[in-house]
């Protein structure tokens, strides 16, 4: 006879930004702090798989894990540099390894809360998950391990591709105040790309090549373009890589399923990630806090949650629309904004924070003749 199924209240499949913020989230609720909470993950989490960074106003609940804030970024493109005042946010970078440690050490705390190491092979609906070692069960499943990115006719399909390196030089190189979110001076190769530069000290920087486009490049396409740019635009010939890291995020206007019956998808499975810019994290914490709340108010975990078509799903949908058409460079859609408009207030556009009279200051800032036509085909298309 198969042995029943261990028990829980919550399994939380899968223990990266969206499993462990969602545990955070939901212990910070008193009323949840004894639930019985499974946690699953085939790796440990105890490397530095992935360097987030974010913007915010206030503080994060991981505070205490960034590595660097700073409150001005350089813009550069062909035709336009400035280094632009973000205040009131602050741009913020978080190594995952801190935040996987800081959860971890939440989790200590409470006897109710297990992690173990499985690879999982299956969700069900019922809330029955098969590993590799044993089969789990419990109310809900928050899932963001098992999922495929739905493949629809009319949808664009992105992804952001980029390597980053950390460098450590032997003279002072940089300004750690003044990080570079996009520079576009570099060769464009008919598609859209940028370099990162957030320096961590006048020795040390996270430098980063990126790319939105249909494919990533091959591997040594970025270690070319890393190197010309510390060179020629740097002046920088003399480091050593201390980290490097590598990316593929899906920029897409398809939407993600959000579970069925009791298993919850999160994360990037969740549909946490902007089309238009591949970032995730902080929409995690949205999606987290959320769940949580709802769940300590005993609603369903997405409860209220807007729905699949609202204005902002609609405006990533004709940006991925006007970078696949490329009827424009896009690197002069983020010239037009960035030379034109407050950077806070593209920030909190991009993060889902403006009202319709601050998106309209957006849209009057980008190239008309480009963005109307691909509007009206856009509401045509859904
Ligand atoms: C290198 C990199 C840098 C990024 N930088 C940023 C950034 O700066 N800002 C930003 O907003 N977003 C960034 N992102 C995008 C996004 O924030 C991250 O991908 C984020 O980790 C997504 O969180 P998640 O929980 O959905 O997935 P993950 O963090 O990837 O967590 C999924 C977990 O599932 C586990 N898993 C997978 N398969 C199985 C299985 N079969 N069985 C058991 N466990 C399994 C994995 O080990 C992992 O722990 C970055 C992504 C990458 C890859």
């Amino acid at each position: 006879m198969a042995a029943s199924p261990m028990t829980y209240d919550y399994i939380i499949a899968g223990a990266g930004a969206a499993g462990l913020s969602l545990v955070c989230h939901l212990l910070g609720h008193q009323n949840l702090q004894s639930k019985r909470i499974l946690l699953l993950d085939r790796d440990l989490k105890q490397t530095n798989d992935r360097t987030w960074c974010f913007w915010e106003t206030g503080q994060s609940p991981f505070e205490s894990c960034l590595k660097s804030q700073w409150a001005k970024l350089h813009f550069h493109s062909p035709a336009f540099s400035a280094l632009l005042d973000i205040s009131p946010y602050r741009y913020k970078m978080l190594d995952s390894l801190s935040f996987y440690q800081h959860c971890f050490e939440l989790i200590k705390r409470f006897p109710n809360v297990e992690f173990r190491q499985d690879e999982l092979l299956a969700l069900e609906p019922s809330g029955l998950v098969r590993g590799k070692q044993a089969v789990y069960q419990a109310a809900y499943v928050f899932n963001s391990v098992l999922f495929q990115i739905p493949k629809l006719p009319q949808k664009h399909y992105l992804v952001q591709h980029f390597k980053g390196v950390f460098i450590k030089t032997a003279a002072p190189a940089f300004n750690p105040e003044e990080p570079t979110l996009m520079d576009f001076r570099v060769a464009q190769h008919q598609d859209c790309r940028f370099m990162y530069v957030l320096p961590i000290n006048a020795y040390e920087a996270l430098v980063e090549y990126t790319g939105f486009s249909e494919a990533a490049l091959a591997p040594e396409a970025y270690d070319q373009e890393l190197q010309a740019y510390l060179r020629d635009f740097l002046g920088i010939t003399q480091y050593e890589i201390t980290h490097e890291e590598f990316g593929i995020i899906p920029m897409t206007d398809a939407p993600f399923s959000k579970g069925s019956g009791r298993v919850v998808n999160i994360g990037t499975a969740g549909g946490a990630t902007k089309a238009s810019t591949g970032y995730t994290f902080s929409f995690i914490q949205r999606q987290c806090a959320a769940i949580a709340k709802n769940q300590a108010q005993g609603k369903k975990p997405l409860a209220g949650s807007k729905a699949a078509l609202h204005k902002f799903a609609f405006y990533d949908s004709v940006f991925l629309r006007v970078l696949l058409e490329k009827k424009q460079e896009p690197w002069r859609v983020f010239h037009d904004m960035f030379s034109k408009l407050p950077a806070s207030l593209i920030l909190k556009f991009l993060n889902e924070e403006t009202h319709l009279l601050e998106d309209l200051r957006i849209m009057n800032a980008v190239e008309k003749n480009i963005f109307l036509p691909a509007v009206f085909r856009q509401a045509l298309a859904r």
